[in-house]
């Protein structure tokens, strides 16, 4: 058979079937693996087996979920982690050590930017940051001799920043340095960096992997040495992800395709609707042609995925109130579910800074940020427009 295409194998990787003949994938719930006797014990401990011992190390629905990842980043390995955030962590500790520099993209998710800023110089790793929309001779120009990793979110949260992956990709090339990607935001079936020339790419599967909000999951893959060094990290010091948040993730990477699709034919609906509404001071998304990096978006990805930005004239009081109005759209702490959410980050998770360190991290006071769900997108749409009337 040809090789099958990507979103197939999302459907069809499934662990070796069990005498119980199950057609849906079972879920292997175990912290350990046996063993008939101490020569096949000895062995998976020699790493002469690939046997299954204890699942801080793997475990089969992990490793299902972790290969349909593979296949759908077009990555050699991976290693699945509990958190989006530890899949982050883990791929800066294993590989960067003291006296290494790490070049990041100076927009960046919050916790991502407080591992770089707070935590990596305890170890003696040392960062700098570029401007989401710098030039590649600015790029060029902030790479030292000790820089090891580039660190880079596109679309970036929340401001829906896009970066180029080909030139980034080159960059890195050309200076022997690691490109790590966190392609949370599009997901694999409409980005894939590796073919822009990653090294590594991280995710957060607590968002649109998941796409249904009900658990924690992370992933990195990538060029098979340096996922080597992850998983020896990794599984000494205990990020692994759950068998049962691995058997949830799974089964969602099999509608991970359609879902997008639809998030995406929402959120463009959602965006073209509101770009010229008169409460609204500009609007952010990825395929709209008033997006700074329209033409870069539409280079490397295959849609402008399921998040819309945009600043009210009023501030932050009106991005109070409209949140306040909201009748059904949610306000919580996630993105990338079934349901639409909408978020005003000066108000709620920013409200604790102060107006400049807002300013610093791009939390304008007016920003709001949709994540456009399965709703009938007409249902969405209303209940924002009811909302702006409001603010
Ligand atoms: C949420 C998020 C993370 C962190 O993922 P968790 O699963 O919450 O740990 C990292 N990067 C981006 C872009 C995110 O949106």
């Amino acid at each position: 058979m040809s090789q099958q295409h990507k979103i197939t194998q999302a459907v069809r990787i499934q662990t070796e079937l069990t005498n119980e003949m199950e057609h849906s994938t079972p879920l292997f719930l175990t912290s350990s693996f046996q063993f008939d006797n101490t020569e096949e014990m000895r062995a998976a401990f020699a790493d002469e087996s690939d046997d299954n011992i204890y699942s801080r190390f793997s475990n089969p629905s992990v490793q299902e979920f972790t290969d349909k990842m593979c296949a759908l980043e077009g990555a050699e390995a991976g290693y699945a982690t509990a958190s989006g955030m530890s899949a982050v962590f883990g791929s800066f500790m294993a590989l960067l050590k003291q006296g290494d520099h790490l070049l990041s993209c100076k927009s960046i998710f919050g916790s991502t930017h407080t591992v770089i800023a707070k935590y990596l110089p305890k170890f003696g790793i040392d960062y700098s940051y570029v401007a989401s929309d710098a030039t590649e001779a600015e790029w060029e120009a902030a790479i030292r001799p000790n820089t090891k990793m580039i660190y880079l979110e596109t679309p970036t949260n929340p401001g829906l920043d896009i970066v180029d992956l080909e030139m980034i990709g080159k960059l890195a090339k050309k200076h022997n340095i690691i490109l790590n990607v966190d392609n949370c935001f599009a997901t694999p079936v409409n980005q894939r960096p590796i073919e822009f020339g990653a090294d590594l790419v991280v995710h957060s599967a607590t968002k649109w992997i998941d796409g249904q909000g009900r658990v924690l999951g992370g992933v990195v893959v990538g060029r098979k040495d340096l996922i080597k060094d992850i998983y020896l990290f990794c599984r000494s010091t205990g990020p692994a992800l759950s068998p049962f948040n691995a058997w949830i993730l799974s089964k969602s990477l099999e509608t991970l395709d359609v879902r997008m699709e639809r998030h995406a034919s929402n959120a463009l609906f959602i965006a073209e609707q509101l770009s010229s509404h008169p409460a609204i001071a500009s609007l952010k998304y990825p395929y709209l042609p008033s997006h700074p990096q329209y033409t870069i978006a539409k280079k490397q990805m295959q849609n402008g995925g399921g998040i819309v930005c945009f600043e009210l004239k009023g501030g932050i009081e009106s991005g109070r109130r409209f949140l306040d109005s909201l009748q059904m759209l949610s306000l919580t702490a996630n993105l990338g579910d079934t349901r639409s959410i909408a978020s005003h980050p000066a108000s709620t998770t920013h409200a604790k800074l102060s107006e400049a360190e807002r300013q610093a991290v791009n939390i304008t006071p007016g920003l709001i940020r949709i994540s456009v769900g399965l709703e009938h997108k007409e249902d969405i749409l209303n209940d924002i427009l009811q909302a702006l009337d409001k603010c």
